[in-house]
């Protein structure tokens, strides 16, 4: 078990220009709401609701930050996609996403895409992939929640998302049965290290 002591640290708003100045290495988990991020990050801190799922996800705003072992930030980054309809609160989220990762660019370790492993890559997903590739950070993609699928279906997932994200080391796990849980450590503790 890498994670020892886990504790919240701190939100972060557009407005926190002092984040520029936190020194520690930090892994960055980003996506859209319900792809299991929480659970994940609940799952690899070994505690059972400290990060938190917001109930109204296209309003939450804020980087929260967590310290991991003392050493370290694995912050949560929230992205939401409904730009139809919250054009304004969309501008938000993206500006908060860019200014952090700028601010944290030097500090930033991986930056880690969720993807559900039982849903065809979408459009969006693409635009926000591209979008994050332009920040030169180094990405790894975690296929969650594969205990809903069969092990044939998690191997066509595998296939079908290293042709999307070509290149990108990918890792399959699941929150609920733990599976791979182990190999995303193993991976974390590597590029912290
Ligand atoms: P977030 O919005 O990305 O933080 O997503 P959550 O972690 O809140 O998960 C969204 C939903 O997916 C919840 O109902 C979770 O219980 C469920 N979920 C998350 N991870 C897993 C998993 O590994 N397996 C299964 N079967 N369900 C999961």
């Amino acid at each position: 078990m890498f994670i020892k002591e886990v504790n919240f640290y701190r939100s972060v708003t557009l407005d926190s220009q002092d984040v520029f100045f936190e020194k520690k290495k930090e892994i960055v988990f980003v996506w859209r709401s319900n792809v299991g991020k929480s659970s994940l990050m609940n799952t690899i801190f070994w505690k059972k609701d400290l990060v938190r799922t917001s109930s109204k996800p296209w309003k939450t705003r804020e980087a929260n930050l967590f310290v991991v072992n003392n050493k370290y930030y694995f912050t949560d980054l929230p992205w939401y996609w409904f730009a139809k309809l919250w054009k304004d609160l969309k501008e938000g989220l993206d500006s908060l996403i860019s200014w952090y990762l700028e601010e944290r660019k030097h500090n930033i370790k991986y930056v880690v895409i969720l993807v559900d492993s039982r849903l065809w890559t979408q459009e969006k997903d693409l635009e926000m992939y591209k979008y994050l590739l332009e920040f030169d950070l180094p990405v790894l993609i975690v296929l969650s929640k594969i205990d809903k699928l069969s092990n044939n279906e998690v191997s066509k997932s595998l296939a079908s998302t290293s042709k999307v994200f070509f290149g990108q080391k990918i890792i399959p796990v699941s929150s609920s049965t733990k599976d791979w849980i182990h190999e995303l450590e193993k991976e974390l503790k590597l590029v912290l290290s």
